[in-house]
Parts: structure tokens; sequence; C-alpha cells
């Protein structure tokens, strides 16, 4: 039987197994974390529909373990070509063919020092507050109730200062739930979204941000803030400017969200140095083309499945899964 090596186990990993199987190819998932499942192990409920991350995660990791397939865990890859993968500790697994699915980094927010992550109390970012979310305790840093609270888009990407030009496309809708989800917790409190523009590209995304404003009164406020500082109270003072009325804004907020963004793993220089494969301006895994081949890599048995090619949500990164797995069937001529 032919063999399939898929690096990383995410969702678009973890789908790209399941089609595998399901074509009678044999497929393996090394994952360099302890568990399955990737970002999706941090994120409390998704958008648009706000299911809880969980759900997708069992039903995907219960349906990898009924169909038997092979998962290396703690098993990080260094290297490979089409026929075989090396691991951090030496071993070689051969293989027929690879796809790689190993995802993105999150933007580090503490890059952007100009917002005092890391160093004020009550900055935190989007990925912090889904972890208050899946513990159950949203509060500041005191442990008191927010009541304003300030969102802001962009962050770390749309950016050259710090080399990510890219558009993170999921941070916008994110922004959007999780302005919902603070206002469904602190009902009485003000939430304000500073952005550069609106990005609402996917199925139902519009039709929530419309909600955001009719229904939950989040104010959307064109313009970026440009730095933070603590005040003697301990909130967060923010400046910045409303581009739309070209007045300057300064404000005191409880909360302080970064949207951070999605960047490109450091591992994609190696990965095509060793296999020949190209690299986006972004760093991400660039594919044959953007058109008919967006699953392939241009070097034959190479395979790309999910957000190591760009910037995805799940239901896309799901899909290449099962685009990446038929593009390898056919290429093993199973
Ligand atoms: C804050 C935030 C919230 C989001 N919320 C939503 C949402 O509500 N709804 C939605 O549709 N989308 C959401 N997304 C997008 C979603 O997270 C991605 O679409 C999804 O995680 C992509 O899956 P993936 O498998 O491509 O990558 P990842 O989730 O990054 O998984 C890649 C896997 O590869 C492994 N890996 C990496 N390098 C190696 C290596 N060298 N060797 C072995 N293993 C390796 C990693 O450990 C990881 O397990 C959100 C994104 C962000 C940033
Ligand atoms: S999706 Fe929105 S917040 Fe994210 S980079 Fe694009 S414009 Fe900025």
């Amino acid at each position: 039987m032919k063999r399939v090596i898929i690096i990383g186990g995410g969702v678009a990993g973890m789908q790209t197994a399941l089609r595998l199987a399901a074509q009678g190819v044999e497929p393996v998932i090394v994952e360099k974390e302890a568990e399955l499942g990737g970002k999706l192990r941090g994120w409390y409920v998704l958008f648009p529909s706000f299911t809880p991350a969980a759900e997708v995660l069992t039903d995907l990791r219960r349906r990898v373990h009924e169909r038997n397939i092979e998962v290396l865990l703690n098993a990080e890859v260094k290297g490979f070509t089409a026929g075989g993968v090396l691991l951090a500790d030496g071993r070689m697994l051969p293989c027929d063919s690879v796809v790689v699915a190993s995802g993105f980094t999150l933007f580090d927010a503490a890059i952007k020092e100009e917002y005092g992550y890391g160093i004020y109390d009550n900055v935190l970012t989007t990925v912090d507050l889904e972890r208050m979310f899946n513990e159950g305790r949203v509060a500041k840093a005191d442990g008191s109730r927010p009541k304003r609270i300030a969102f802001l888009h962009c962050v770390g990407s749309r950016d050259e200062k710090v080399c990510q030009q890219h558009c993170s496309r999921v941070c916008c809708i994110t922004g959007v739930k999780q302005a919902m989800e603070m206002k469904r917790l602190f009902p009485d409190a003000d939430v304000f979204n500073f952005y550069m523009d609106i990005r609402m590209f996917g199925p139902g995304y519009e039709e929530m941000y419309r909600e955001a404003q009719q229904k939950y009164n989040i104010h959307f406020v064109r313009g970026r803030i440009s730095e933070a500082s603590p005040t003697i109270d301990g909130r967060v003072q923010i400046k910045a400017e409303d581009t739309l009325t070209g007045r300057p804004l300064r404000m005191s907020v409880d909360m302080l969200v970064l949207i951070v963004g999605m960047r490109a793993n450091d591992d994609n220089a190696a990965f095509a140095a060793g296999a020949g494969l190209r690299q986006s301006a972004s760093g991400f895994l660039a594919p044959r083309d953007l058109f008919l081949g967006n699953v392939r890599s241009g070097v034959e048995g190479i395979f790309y499945a999910g957000t190591v090619t760009a910037p995805k949500n799940i239901g896309e990164s799901i899909n290449e899964g099962i685009a990446a797995a038929d593009a390898a069937a056919e290429y093993l001529g199973a």
C-alpha cells in the first residue's frame, strides 16, 4: 500500500488523512505537539455560528482514531522530500508522497512595542481572550468587570514595518465575534473596534458584522491606535485618529484587545530550500498556481493543505485537506 506522510495534525492535516484512508492509501500524521488539533485547541466558539471549537475537534479526532490512522505525536519535522521525512530526533521516515499541512504562526504582539503587550496590565490579544473564554474567567487583571473595551484590528498584518504585508483575512470576523461575546458577558460595557478596513469575506460574516452594530451596539471606529499607555488607576489610555472625521482621539479603556494576525511559519524557509519549493512574498509556501493547482507544490509528490499557503478559515482549510488528498491519491495512482 502507498504511504503518504502528512506534516501537521491540525484540521487540514486530519482531514487529509481521513480522505486518503478512504481511498485506500496509508496516511501517517506527524505532529510536533503532544495532541492533534493545531490552533483550534486554543479557540472557544467559532465564527460565524458560535459552534464550540471542541465539537469540531472531537469529531475529527474521533474519526482519525476510528479509522486507525497512524499518528506520531511529539515528532517535529525538520526537512523532507517526496520520498521521506526527517524528524528532529534524526529518524528518517520513508514514504511515497508528502502533504504539508503545518499551518501558520500567530503574530507575536510584543513586537509592536507601542501597544505595551506583555508590559501593561489589561493589554491582551485575541488568543489570550479565547483562553479566558475557555477558562470561564474574563475579567480585568484585578478581577473586576471591564466597563469599556477596545479591540484593535490588523496587529501584525498589513504592516510593512513588521514585514507582514498580507491581510490575515480571519481576524476582522474574529474581532467582531469576540466583541459580541464581550457584550454578552458585559451588557453594560462600551465596546469599540478600531479598524483600517473591515473585511467580511465569508458566508454569514457580513450579517454578523451588521448584527454586532445593530443588535449589540458595538462601535466601529475607522482609525488606527498609534499608542497605548497605562494610567495610574490601572486603565489603558489609547491615542488614535478617527480617519473618517479626521479628529484625533484619546480614550481610557479597561481592556485593550490586540487582534493578532497569522504569519508564515519560520520552518517554511528550510522546507523550501530542502525540497525545492517556492515561498510567496509573505513567507507562506507558494502553490504551483492559484487557479488549477493550489494544493500542488510544483514539485512531484509534494502537496499542500490549509494555512501553510495563506491565511484561511477552518472550512477552507478542511476543504483543502480533501483536495490535497485527492491530488496525492491521483499522483500515486490509487
Ligand atoms: C485568533 C484566531 C481565531 C480563529 N477563529 C476561527 C473561527 O472561529 N472559525 C474559523 O473558521 N477559523 C478561525 N480561525 C482560523 C483557524 O485557526 C485556521 O483556519 C486553522 O487553524 C487552520 O488549520 P491548519 O490545519 O491549516 O493549521 P494549524 O491549526 O496551524 O495546524 C498546523 C499543525 O501543524 C503542526 N506543525 C507545524 N509545524 C510542524 C512541524 N515542523 N512538524 C510537525 N508538526 C508541525 C502544528 O503543531 C499544528 O498542530 C482563527 C484564527 C485565529 C488566529
Ligand atoms: S482581516 Fe481585518 S483585521 Fe485582519 S488583517 Fe485583514 S483587514 Fe486587518
